[in-house]
């Protein structure tokens, strides 16, 4: 729909800035206007004929297609390697339409055990009601334990980038290899690496999500989700195995997608019959707000992976800390694949673990005063929360521990604001933890001294 030049430029930097830049004709703009319009006037009835019927380009209603979520659209196709993109109402709805474009009843999905809790939830209750069966890898760097629990009716694998907060390093060309070897595709959440870290289509990845939420925007005012599809899957490669894109279809005249849309079938599919039925639409005005948040991302990515290191380094040489689950750190374990996928830096979203547990994590937390107490990442702020009693609370303890949360778990996002200012934030923190050693324990309620009769 927009006129476009080749691009005249190969960077990062340069690209977020000037990528797929429609020049807004109306007044000159230079940056490109919110365009809060629930419809769009047709020309004439061919027009709206053909626009209904997908057989003319141009915009119909704002469920299926907004000039302003366009633009954000076309730009993180391009930031993510991808063919197309569609731009959603929050990570969660991003990540809700990829897996309802592509599962039938009675599918199957893999996925690494370290995901964001909220997509956990969604499979294990939302897409398990609906007939959708799931397993979880526990290691996700074991590709052999991602090949023992394929199924015949596995649809796709699923894993993140950079897990949050254990920092298990997806090896995205190893678990590629595999789901195409069984003709499905692999799906990766990449909200903590951002594609300024990582593109895991590079690798072979066939879908990328993103909560937009957090670093794209970076500023947290805005949710936002993505789906990026980068074209290349051939959804009919497997007789039988994507019904919904490559059967005929009574809305396409008895066309399948892949017949009508080839390549672009599965990003069509998703708008117009998943997300354009569901409606998980995101406002034109985050579209605008994640998108000013993408003209710097290159520069806060680089300042947060500095400023993630520098922390996670402090906080390794505290006898207060048992470990820190950075996989910037030499001695994590998937340093080898960060060093592989990650070039650029790490990411800046990690947990350590303090011996004290839980106590001493409450002291930490109420003691740091720059790090905001909150849950949400990648913004500009850093953040600080306890996962054990709060983002993973609905799982029992052992499990916590399987993912690597254990009670003196804390949860860092790391921001952009001066090194030592951080430190010495947290500092504090195990300053409050140390008070807290030297306290003598608490009397035991008299009731308590009394010996139990069992
Ligand atoms: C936050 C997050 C989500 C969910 O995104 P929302 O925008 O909050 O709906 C999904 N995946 C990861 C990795 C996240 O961090």
């Amino acid at each position: 729909m927009s006129d476009l030049r080749e691009p005249q430029y190969t960077g990062f930097a340069t690209e977020q800035i000037h990528g797929d830049d429609a020049h807004h004709a109306e007044h000159g703009a230079r940056v490109a206007p919110i365009h809060l319009s629930a419809g769009y006037i047709f020309d004439d009835v061919q027009q709206a004929g053909d626009r209904f019927a997908g057989t003319a380009e141009g915009y119909v209603y704002t469920r299926v297609g907004n000039p302003t979520n366009a633009d954000l659209e076309r730009r993180l196709a391009r930031l993510e390697h991808g063919q197309n993109a569609l731009f959603l109402g929050s990570g969660q709805a991003a990540i809700s339409v990829a897996f309802l474009a592509l599962l039938n009843c009675g599918d199957h999905i893999l996925a690494s055990n370290s995901i964001y809790e909220g997509t956990r939830g969604l499979i294990v209750a939302n897409l398990a009601r609906l007939g959708i069966e799931a397993d979880f890898v526990e290691d996700t760097a074991d590709i052999e334990q991602w090949r023992a629990k394929l199924r015949p009716n596995t649809r796709l694998l699923f894993g993140e980038s950079i897990s949050n907060p254990t920092n298990d390093i997806l090896d995205i060309e190893a678990i590629s290899n595999l789901a195409h070897g069984h003709g499905i595709p692999l799906v990766v959440d990449n909200t903590a690496a951002t594609p300024y870290l990582l593109r895991p289509i590079d690798h072979g990845a066939d879908i990328v999500v993103h909560s937009a939420s957090k670093f794209l925007a970076g500023h947290g005012s805005a949710l936002g989700g993505v789906v990026v599809d980068s074209g290349r899957f051939r959804w009919d490669a497997r007789e039988g195995y994507f019904p919904q894109l490559t059967a005929p279809d009574p809305a396409l005249l008895g066309e399948s997608f892949v017949q009508r849309y080839q390549s672009r079938a599965f990003a069509i599919f998703a708008r117009d019959v998943v997300a354009g039925r569901l409606g998980p639409t995101a406002s034109p005005f985050n579209a605008f707000l994640i998108r000013q948040g993408i003209e710097t991302l290159s520069l806060r990515m680089e300042r947060h992976c500095e400023n993630a290191q520098h922390v996670a380094g402090w906080l390794a040489s505290q006898p207060a800390v048992v470990t820190v689950d950075f996989a910037g750190l030499p001695e994590h374990r998937d340093h080898h694949l960060a060093a592989k996928y990650l070039p650029r830096g790490f990411g800046s979203v990690f947990a350590f673990t303090l011996a004290g547990g839980a106590p001493a994590a409450r002291a930490f937390i109420e003691a740091t005063s720059i790090f905001t107490h909150m849950t949400h990442l990648g913004d500009v702020r850093s953040l600080i929360v306890h996962p054990a009693s709060t983002s993973h609370c609905q799982r029992t303890a052992q499990e916590q521990a399987a993912g690597g949360i254990l009670p003196g778990t804390i949860r860092l996002s790391v921001g952009i604001e001066d090194i030592a200012d951080l430190i010495a934030d947290l500092a504090r923190g195990i300053a409050a933890v140390s008070a807290l050693a030297d306290q003598p324990l608490p009397t035991p309620p008299a009731a308590a001294l009394v010996p139990s009769p069992a």
